[in-house]
Parts: structure tokens; sequence; C-alpha cells
């Protein structure tokens, strides 16, 4: 079985960030990924808030961060991480074929986003669909947009489109908002907004970009076609959460919960960016996770050996 200092567990920005710390600290160590580098970069297009640098495109970024890793050596498995086991102080994972073993764990496997599940929703994403507004916005100064989604998240991600966009229009399954008072009161304030209740997202429609969104009502069974540019999906995210032991500490939607330096319950298990409990997940903050996951990693190993 091969054995590490430390492993690092998904290469998106926090995991290669973490990368680049271990292998500036000289540590033995292994990056596992089951797809290519990147991670959720791969799926932007461009990024408009990553300080310093003037709209990358999402592989760009993705790209220059590998290219700094050229330089160090260590292992990289390309394969998935399907169970891990804490005991006696190390860690042990099933990463495909291979059992590995370490005495440090950082966790960067990042989340699902929820999907409406239908079937041009991959084709547009990123060409009018979204998932994130902080992320996004942006691009539909001005334009016709729609989001789907009635909770905390969806209606504040509303609040902030709406003073962006020409006209917002909210689509929820429930007859009310599953959101705070004073959101609903806000949106409500709010002059472009039009929401929809009780009504499904049922086709979306475009030849290269989305064009048109067609809803059904659930109480009558109306359809309804409208014109727009962009489609917000805020209906909630969850953790890549197949290989967490019983003992990970997770908060009520499931995200690991860490300290400030980014330890979690587990002695020698850490955990960075998405797939943490947090409110601000980005890019910038990923990397920022990561840093300091690895940081506290070194520490724990030099504790650990002195
Ligand atoms: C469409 C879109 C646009 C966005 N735009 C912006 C933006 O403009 N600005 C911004 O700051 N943020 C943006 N974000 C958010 C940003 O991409 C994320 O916050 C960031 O990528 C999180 O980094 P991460 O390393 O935590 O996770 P991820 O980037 O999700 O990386 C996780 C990695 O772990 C790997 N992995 C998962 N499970 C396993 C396993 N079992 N075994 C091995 N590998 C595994 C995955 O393959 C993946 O490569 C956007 C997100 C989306 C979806």
């Amino acid at each position: 079985m091969n054995s590490y200092d430390a492993i690092i567990l998904g290469a998106g920005p926090a995991g290669l960030t973490a990368a680049l710390y271990l292998a500036r600290f000289g540590a033995k160590f292994a990056l596992v990924e089951k797809m290519t580098p990147g991670g959720l970069l791969l799926q932007i297009f461009e990024i408009e808030n990553y300080p310093g640098l003037i709209m990358p495109k999402g592989y760009e970024l993705a790209d220059a961060m590998e290219e700094q890793l050229k330089e160090f050596t260590f292992d990289r498995y390309q394969t998935c991480v399907t169970a891990l086991e804490h005991k006696d102080g190390k860690v042990t994972l099933q990463a495909g074929e291979e059992a590995l073993e370490t005495k440090t764990l950082i966790i960067c496997a990042g989340l699902h986003y929820n999907k409406l599940g239908l079937p041009d929703e991959d084709r547009f994403t990123g060409r009018g669909v979204s998932y994130c507004a902080l992320c996004d916005a942006n691009f539909f100064k001005g334009r016709v947009v729609g989001l789907a989604g009635n909770g905390n998240q969806a209606l504040e991600e509303a609040v902030h489109l709406a003073a962006l966009v020409r006209e917002l229009r909210l689509f929820m399954r429930t007859a009310a908002p599953q959101a705070d008072r004073v959101l609903q009161k806000k949106l409500l304030a709010l002059k472009n907004v039009v929401i929809h209740k009780e009504v499904a997202i049922t086709a979306l429609h475009g030849e290269s970009e989305l064009e048109a969104v067609s809803i059904r009502s659930l109480q009558s069974g109306e359809t309804e076609k409208f014109a727009m540019s962009g489609l917000f999906v805020i209906e909630g995210m969850r953790p890549v959460s197949e290989f967490f032991p019983r003992e990970l500490v997770l908060d009520a939607d499931g995200f690991i919960v860490t300290d400030t330096e980014m330890r979690t319950n587990l002695p020698g298990v850490f955990a960075a960016g998405d797939i943490r409990s947090k409110l601000c997940r980005q890019i910038v903050t990923a990397a920022g996770d990561g840093a300091t996951a690895a940081n506290a990693a070194y520490s724990y190993l030099e504790l650990a050996d002195a």
C-alpha cells in the first residue's frame, strides 16, 4: 500500500492550491482527482471576480494553476475515491483499485448543484443556464432572466439579480416562498420581479444559447412560454459526500464542519473549498481554504514528528 504524509482529494481550485503549498513545504504527498484537474473552473466561461486577473476563462485559470505545479514532484492518481477510513491516527482511502494510506488528508471534493433535470439543461449550462447568481449575474445586465427556486438562497440571489436585470421572473413549485419574511418583503417591493407560483419548468429553448423557457401550472396544467436570455437554477446544493466516514461532523445540509484552520473533528483530516460548511463558495475562497488547510496539515505533521 502506498503511504504518504498527506493526500489531497480533489483537484479544483482548493485542491490545486493545497498542492502548491504542500509542494513548496516539501511534503511527501499525492493528489487524487477523478477527472481533468480544474474542478468547476472548467465549467466557467469568464471569471469576473478573481483578484488581479481580468476576465480569465475558467480553463485558463485551471491551466495556470496546473502549470505552477509542474516544477514539483508528487504522485497523482486519476481515479475516484470511493471510501475512506480514519483509524489509529491514519487515514486509508480506496482510490479506484488502489488502497492508499496517509497521515493527513485534505478533502477538496466540492459539491453538486441540484439541477432541474431537463433534457437540454447541460447543453445550456454556461450558455444562459447558471447555478450561481453571485458568479454570473453581471453577464445579464439589462436583460430578461428567470430564476427557479423558493428558499432563502434563491430569494437572496433574486434580490441581487433584480438590481441588475431589466425583468426577473421567479418560478417556484410551491404556493409561497420557503424563505425568511424579511427577504419575501424585499422581493415583493421590487417592481421588475414577476412571481410565478406553483409552476414547474418543463422545457428550455434556444439554438446555441438559451432563448426561452416553458412552464406548466401545477394546478391547471396550462403551459406558457417566456422569452429570456438567462435562467438561474437556485434549487440548493449538496456536498460530494459518497465516501464520508460516519464519524465526520457535518452541518444540517451535509457539508463538512471545520474550524478556521480547516481542521475537521477527525485528527489529521482537513476540508477545504465548497465541500465545507460556509456561506461564500467562490474560487478565491476555495483557494484560500486550500492554502490554510495545507498549512495546518503541515503543522500537524511537524508536531507529530517532534
Ligand atoms: C457555472 C459556474 C460558474 C461559476 N462562476 C464563478 C465565478 O465567476 N467566480 C467564482 O469565484 N466562482 C465561481 N463559481 C464557483 C467556483 O467554481 C467554486 O466555488 C470553486 O470551483 C470551488 O472549488 P473546489 O476546489 O472547492 O471544488 P471544485 O471546483 O468542485 O473541485 C472539486 C474536485 O474534486 C473532484 N472530486 C470529487 N469527488 C471526487 C472523488 N470521489 N474522487 C476524486 N476526485 C473527486 C472533482 O472531480 C473536482 O475536480 C462558479 C461555479 C459554477 C458551477
